[in-house]
């Protein structure tokens, strides 16, 4: 069984905008993900977004074989974009703050779990590629990428990096609200409160709505790409230490805060945590807040989030 699903749903949000002078929406499939930017702006301005997420896919996936990460795992250079290096950079300090939790070297093992066709790894195989994960071994000098021949896989930050850079793009061009959406990674932008559907796991239903204004959300989730086996479920986020899916009593976790390639991360990061740690994590973290929801179906939330009922409010 497999399953592709965003975890975070915009409820009436995308009719509520539009309903206000002059707003775009339009939805492609990109960055192996359904984006849907809206905004009050032209549709010349709102295309020109689209591009841009082109233009960084073509950047940084390591599936494309034209990519300057494809080329950085070559051997081929070391030259690369500004965006590129700023991006490897953040990656190296995500990883080295979650102790290697998170590691941008994942790559050998990413490819080996292949969740298309459903197999499991040999023991052989995990052990091999787990040789060569270290996120250590990675040095940014400017544009130049040392990699120490190790292999970059940066699809647990690179969308919510492309989701900032699309909110910086909207705002040079005079969009004042709007919402961008890449696959569950959501950036609300404006004066407008925006309700935001946290999924309930392997479900279509919702476990709780955010109320989110001006911030950004990401949902990290296990249910969100996986295939099951022998009653095992495989999932794709990746335990460095072991070369297996890690095993945490968090099914879901959503981060929110003001940068959405931090939330991106920090919500991969509490998944690889687990509940307690990550409870902890966050609420050590300044102007950092999340949801997570155990293996129990329980939500739980950090201090600066109070429940009304069905809605989640930010205080
Ligand atoms: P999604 O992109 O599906 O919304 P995540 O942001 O949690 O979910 O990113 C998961 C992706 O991150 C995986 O598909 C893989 O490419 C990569 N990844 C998996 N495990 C790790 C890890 N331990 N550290 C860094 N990246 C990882
Ligand atoms: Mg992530």
């Amino acid at each position: 069984m497999k399953k592709y699903v965003s975890s975070i749903s915009l409820i009436l949000a995308i009719g509520l905008l539009c309903s206000c002078n002059s707003a775009n929406t339009a939805t492609e499939f990109l960055l192996d993900t359904v984006v849907t930017i809206t905004a009050d702006c032209d549709e010349e301005t709102l295309s020109g977004a689209f591009a841009l997420c082109r233009e960084y896919d073509k950047l940084f996936s390591a599936k494309d074989d034209g990519s300057e990460i494809s080329a950085l795992n070559r051997g081929e250079t070391k030259e690369v974009s500004k965006d590129t290096a700023e991006l490897i950079e953040k990656a190296t300090e995500y990883s080295a703050l979650s102790g290697g939790r998170f590691d941008l070297t994942i790559y050998p093992l990413t490819v080996l779990w292949d969740f298309k066709n459903e197999i499991v790894p040999s023991k052989d195989e995990i052990a091999a590629a787990l040789n060569s994960v270290d996120y250590e071994s990675v040095k940014v000098e400017g544009t130049r990428v040392i990699t120490g021949g190790k292999k970059i896989d940066l699809g647990a930050i690179a969308k919510g990096y492309i989701t900032d850079k699309v909110l910086e793009y909207l705002k040079e061009n005079g969009a004042k609200n709007g919402i961008i959406n890449l696959g569950g990674n959501v950036y609300v932008f404006g004066d407008k409160e925006y309700n935001i559907g946290i999924k309930k796991p392997y479900s279509e239903e919702n476990a709780a709505v955010l109320k989110l204004k001006n911030k950004t959300a990401s949902t990290s989730g296990v249910y969100e790409r996986y295939f099951e086996k022998d009653n095992i479920k495989y999932h794709h986020i990746i335990d460095p230490k072991t070369g297996y899916p890690a095993k945490s009593d968090l099914l879901s976790a959503t981060v929110i805060c003001d940068n959405s390639a931090m939330a991106d991360a920090f919500s991969t990061i509490c998944i690889l945590k687990g509940k307690e740690e990550a409870l902890d994590f966050i609420e050590n973290t300044k102007g950092a807040e999340a949801i997570f929801i155990d293996e129990t179906y329980k939500l739980s939330f950090t201090k600066g989030i109070k429940q009304e009922g069905e809605f989640l409010i930010l205080r």
